[in-house]
């Protein structure tokens, strides 16, 4: 599903201007990755999709139709929200946390486990976790939990608010790879937020480089904005914070692959069949 952003603005009411007139076209089946530095107004912009916030004034749609007209409730039935801490229940077994939003919305509760169990098999969970307590668990399977959770519902679209942000480096790695099989398998349409822009080039198929008031910078896929950077913010932006071998995720006639930033192989993601 598309989401559109037509002239949002969102002033809380202390007065603070998180966002100011912002158009972005989210296509279908796409990641479209929001970044910038804290404060930018990133996570505003991803709460007002399901509508935990409502914009100020302009217009969100989805598939052409405006949101603020939908049932907050019902809206967020077909939109999974994946968060930084994971957020899960502390005193729910594994399985059952991924299983609570279903099972409110009337699912019978062994339909609702069994589906559970096979969800940690699609984000790489092994079975013998199901009852285990979140606690029990490592930052890195915290995350897929969280993921699955947001799976449960089935949703069209997904949300992503810095997910990984809370895990080290090397787990961080393991997430966005497993992240990128997700996108080839489900097919979503995914908003993905981070500060991190090797992150946002890794996963995005629309880069959205953000300044304060949600402002935008530039906008394109990576390799646009790292072949033609729109600014000197924007240079400065990609080129501080980006390590010397950023991976990103190139598609090819014969699948997904791994490139360097001088464009190099450096492994293959998914093999389409031949
Ligand atoms: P980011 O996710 O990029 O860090 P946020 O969307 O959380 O940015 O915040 C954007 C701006 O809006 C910041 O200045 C922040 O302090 C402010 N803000 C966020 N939530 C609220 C709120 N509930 N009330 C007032 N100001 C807020
Ligand atoms: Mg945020």
């Amino acid at each position: 599903m598309a989401i559109e952003f037509r002239g949002v603005s969102k002033r809380y009411p202390d007065g603070t201007a998180a966002v100011e007139d912002f158009s972005v076209l989210m296509p279908a089946h796409k990641t479209t990755v929001l970044v910038g530095s804290s404060g930018s107004g990133k996570t505003t912009l991803l709460r007002m999709i399901n509508r935990l916030v409502d914009p100020t004034g302009g217009v969100i749609t989805i598939d052409d139709e405006p949101i603020s007209e939908r049932d907050p409730v019902t809206l967020r039935r077909g939109i999974g929200y994946v968060l930084q801490n994971a957020g899960l229940l502390p005193h729910f077994s594994v399985v059952d946390n991924i299983a609570t939003v279903p099972v409110l919305n009337g699912v019978a509760k062994a339909k609702a486990r069994e589906r559970a169990l096979e969800l940690m098999d699609v984000v790489g969970l092994e079975r013998g976790l199901a009852k285990r307590y979140p606690s029990q668990l490592s930052g890195g399977q915290q995350q897929r939990v969280g993921v699955a959770r947001a799976l449960a519902v089935d949703p069209n679209i997904l949300l992503m608010d810095e997910p990984f942000g809370a895990v080290d480096p090397i787990v961080r790695r393991e997430l966005q790879t497993e992240t990128l099989r997700l996108q080839e398998e489900l097919d979503k349409t995914i908003v993905f937020v981070t500060h991190d822009i090797d992150e946002a080039f890794l996963l995005g198929d629309q880069v959205v480089i953000l300044e304060k008031g949600a402002r935008i910078a530039q906008i394109g896929s990576p390799s646009e904005i790292i072949e033609n950077p729109a600014s000197d913010f924007v240079a400065d932006f990609i080129g501080v914070e980006r390590g010397t071998r950023a991976l990103r995720a190139k598609r090819t006639a014969r699948g997904t692959v791994l490139v360097d930033d001088a464009g190099r192989t450096q492994g293959v993601l998914v093999e389409d069949e031949l």
